[in-house]
């Protein structure tokens, strides 16, 4: 698990049981929340038969790909675990037509195996001389079928080519009653809307997903670090900071930062965007940084002849797992970077250890219709997403803004109403089409679709 706090439990007189990986031989381990048995899946069958089993002998089943999920809900004590991670075809087609579609309607697109990674699906479009839009993270070990896409799919080029669930021409998928769906715009519509955005592990087991391939581009970075030496000139910077994002956003910037009362740290990246434009893009910003705070700010650019040498530079070493870590977060509506930027600013600064802004929307993302997919709607109007390391700042994330969605990957367990929070208008909708294709209620995961109707537990049904 990326999280291994998730892989472990707490029994209600506050035992633990649990196996760490610096247990001492010889000092007995527990099972903790790890499935006590699972399928290594390698084809349709295998998935077909796993789901009928554990219909069949009413189980709890956990479906688990790379095991990132932040909520831990790849795994579940006392479950059957089904292992998607050697799913791993991968296949290219220069003339991709979904299931149903007029045989005009043709993409350059690429499918892949519920177990394919992002580093995996990068390396096959760069061999294309195309782009994808996925995920990133050090390796790129994301999975690009699973989790990811599901929940609704952020990168640093969603400004330009919008979110994972608007690249997704089509999914393949393994129902509750082992009955093997093509879903798309044209067949099972309703399960395809309610895939892009409506939650991994809640509707059916996907085995593949395909997505459109775009033309490679050049791209410009700016990497920028500044550190205060007060409070003051903290505010200074990074309510102006906080005021860049909207024009950014309009003109294709997307990115990751890092800010505190200490510091600030961004690198942001900019597809068809000169040198020289990004330079007079940032300049201001880093002057008015500079000047506040005396000489202690810095910025860089860079230039990209296209995304794969970038990425290769910038995510091509594998990362750290394995941290104990709960998140929260909310999505910052554009209105309140264009208008309440200080007060932002002020809710930032009070976060102890400081706060991640994931620059992943705004742009593109807003010209979607919200109601395209099953994905919370707040995400086109939002600009950005405040992540922070949980430590029960929720309610101060909340005052980022009231009543705002959060990302249903990157949030915690402890939302007071998560059905308002991850899905908002979208819920009831949800709902219905998961009781549709999922009626028993096989796929279940914490703060899930549905999950309302069982225990903390996820083990017994309310009523
Ligand atoms: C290091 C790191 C970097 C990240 N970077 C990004 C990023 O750039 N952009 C972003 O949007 N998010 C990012 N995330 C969050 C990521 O999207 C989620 O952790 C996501 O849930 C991972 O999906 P997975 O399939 O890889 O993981 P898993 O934990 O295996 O699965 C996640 C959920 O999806 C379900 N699931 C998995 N496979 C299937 C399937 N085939 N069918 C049905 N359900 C399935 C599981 O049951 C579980 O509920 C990152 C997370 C980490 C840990």
């Amino acid at each position: 698990m990326q999280s291994p706090n998730f892989e472990t439990y707490i029994f209600g007189n506050g035992t633990i049981s649990a196996c760490y990986l610096n247990t001492t031989l010889g000092v007995p381990c527990g099972q903790g929340s790890v499935p006590v048995i699972g399928v290594d899946a390698r084809s349709v069958g295998d998935v077909q038969a796993t789901v009928q089993f554990a219909s069949k002998h009413n189980l709890r089943l956990v479906i688990k790909n790379t095991g990132h999920d932040y909520l831990g809900r790849s795994t579940a004590r006392g479950s059957i675990l089904l292992w998607t991670h050697h799913l791993k075809n991968i296949i290219y087609e220069e003339a991709f037509t979904p299931d149903g579609a007029p045989s005009g309607e043709t993409y350059k697109a690429i499918t892949l195996g519920a177990g394919v990674q992002w580093y995996e699906a990068y390396d096959a479009v760069e061999a294309e001389g195309r782009f994808i839009l996925g995920g990133l993270s050090a390796g790129g070990s994301v999975g690009a079928a699973g989790g990811w896409v599901q929940g609704g799919g952020h990168s640093a080029f969603a400004a330009t080519h919008g979110l994972g669930v608007d690249n997704v021409l089509q999914f393949t998928v393994v129902t509750a009653s082992g009955k093997y769906l093509t879903v798309n715009s044209y067949k099972n519509s309703d399960l395809f809307w309610a895939l892009r955005g409506g939650g991994g592990g809640t509707y059916a087991v996907v085995i593949s997903a395909t997505y459109v391939t775009h033309d490679r581009f050049p791209l410009s970075e700016v990497g920028f670090q500044a550190n205060f030496s007060s409070p003051e000139i903290a505010k200074t910077v990074i309510t102006e900071y906080i005021r860049l994002h909207p024009s950014l956003a309009d003109a294709g910037w997307g990115g990751y930062s890092y800010l505190s009362a200490k510091d600030i740290l961004f690198l942001y990246v900019a597809p068809n965007i000169s040198l020289a434009n990004a330079n007079a893009t940032l300049d201001p910003f880093v002057k008015l940084a500079q000047n506040a705070t005396g000489g202690l700010a810095g910025a860089f650019t860079r230039h990209y002849d296209s995304f794969y040498p970038w990425y290769k530079a910038t995510f091509g070493t594998e990362g750290q797992v394995g941290t104990h870590v709960e998140l929260a977060s909310r999505l910052l509506p554009r209105d309140m970077a264009e208008n309440h930027a200080a007060e932002v600013t002020d809710v930032i600064l009070g976060l102890e250890g400081g706060a991640a802004i994931n620059f992943i929307s705004g742009g593109a993302v807003s010209r979607f219709d919200p109601d395209s997919a099953g994905l919370h709607p707040a995400w086109r109007k939002a600009v950005a997403q405040a992540r922070q390391r949980l430590r029960s700042k929720l309610d101060i994330l909340d005052r980022l803004a009231p009543g705002s969605a959060t990302y249903y990957n990157e949030a915690t367990l402890y939302e007071r109403d998560f059905k308002k929070s991850f899905f908002g208008p979208h819920y009831q909708r949800l709902k219905s089409i998961k009781a549709k294709y999922d009626p028993d209620t096989l796929f279940i995961v914490a703060s899930g679709v549905g999950s309302e109707d069982w225990d903390g537990e996820l083990n017994c049904r309310r009523h």
